[in-house]
């Protein structure tokens, strides 16, 4: 058999540069079209059962050109990290790998004659259409296709209805498409809210309108992109005063909360860097008014309760910016609902330091876990909402 590495699959990314001998692979990641972000790859092994196949992934430092300002302190995405890896696309484990500072090098030996080896776990369309049919089931969610992507790939909201006049909540996951942890984690939350015979879940609908954006970025999550979309636009910098031709992606996302109102935003990231759990409130905005520290911290307290996944006391990574990029989402949510609670969510893609769990690092089942523990934060914010509104 001849080994074989294709990225032709949902989210694949990789460049193969010489796979001709196992014991020394090399391979290249490349960028998003247009931009500086690296990162993101995924790809698909074949004919190497049992042979252990050394991979070398090089020109790595590539990817220090779409650091994030203010990270000069912080380890980088090689470090201390490696590849999840699986036989049947659900089960992943990690591997451990080696950085110099250029090349990224790991060694697996295939199970079976075709593993997929991936920087995390890719959540692809048929996970976003299975997503979407389960919550479906449900004759209390509904969902609208607000817009479409600049190839033309709907953007849907699910909307679990409530009475009139309840808080109204946004979640929005996977504007940077390489960034899949914000899918498994909405994953887990619409599981228990989907589970009649589970009270915090029930009453959180009963009490709040829940709208979930699962996937904002559908092209860049099928193109295997790192963070922009099929315009490359960097979407999460586009908020602002999105252009339709650029960022549609936006545009209906924002139009769709201007018309809908908001009183809660979540945003839903990872950072390559991190090793927590991270939130942050919008408080850099010209209108933030310190009565929204107190939802925060209900929210932080409650979710830091619920998991021991959340730990409180991690500064702003590079430091929160004084003057707000508005071409964020968080940032421009914060700005334009002044009396909504907008926050910033960032899981690692490592695994945090306060409970970790070496075999597998951050994964698509802790990040499953820690959105279902995400019913008692949101049920703990909703009478602070109130009371702003
Ligand atoms: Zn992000």
């Amino acid at each position: 058999m001849t080994i074989a590495i294709s990225s032709m699959i949902p989210s694949g990314r990789i460049d193969v540069l010489d796979a001709t001998d196992p014991a020394a692979i090399r391979l290249r990641v490349p960028g998003d079209p247009g931009s500086d972000f690296v990162g993101w790859y995924n790809f698909r092994v074949s004919g190497a059962k049992d042979v252990p196949c050394r991979f070398v992934i090089e020109g790595c430092r590539e990817a220090e050109a779409g650091r994030l300002t203010g990270r000069e302190g912080y380890e980088d995405q090689w470090t201390n990290t490696g590849p999840l890896v699986s036989a049947d696309g659900h089960t992943w484990r990690r591997v451990p790998a080696e950085y110099d500072g250029d090349t990224f090098s790991f060694t697996v030996t295939p199970e079976r004659d075709v593993i997929q080896i991936a920087k995390f776990a890719p959540f692809g369309p048929e996970r976003d259409a299975a997503l979407i049919s389960r919550a479906l089931t449900d004759p209390g969610v509904r969902l609208d296709e607000i817009g479409r992507s600049v190839q033309g790939r709907p953007v849907d909201r699910l909307t679990f209805d409530a009475d009139a006049g309840k808080p109204v909540l946004w979640l929005v996951a996977r504007q940077h498409p390489s960034e899949t942890q914000g899918g498994f984690l909405l994953e887990g939350l619409l599981e228990r809210l989907l589970d009649p015979a589970d009270a915090g879940a029930r009453v959180l609908r009963q009490s709040a309108e829940i709208n979930i954006v699962p996937n904002a970025n559908p092209d860049g999550s099928a193109l295997g992109h790192t963070r922009t979309n099929a315009a490359g636009a960097n979407l999460n910098r586009e908020w602002e005063t999105p252009d339709p031709e650029r960022a549609p992606e936006v545009v209906a996302i924002r139009s769709a909360m201007e018309a809908r109102g908001l009183d809660f935003f979540l945003d839903c990231h990872a950072d390559q860097e991190l090793h927590c759990n991270f939130i942050w409130p919008s408080e850099n905005v010209p209108g933030w008014r310190p009565e929204r520290r107190a939802p925060f911290e209900a929210f932080e307290a409650a979710w830091a309760a619920a998991s021991p996944d959340y730990e409180p006391g991690h500064p702003y990574p590079g430091g929160c910016p004084e003057s707000p990029d508005l071409g964020m989402a968080w940032n421009w949510v914060g700005s334009a609902f002044p009396n909504a609670l907008s926050v910033l969510l960032e899981q690692p893609f490592k695994d945090v330091s306060a409970h970790p769990v070496p075999e597998t690092g951050w994964c698509p089942a802790r990040a499953h876990a820690f959105g279902r523990s995400l019913v008692q934060p949101l049920l703990a914010v909703l009478p602070h909402l109130e009371k702003t509104r």
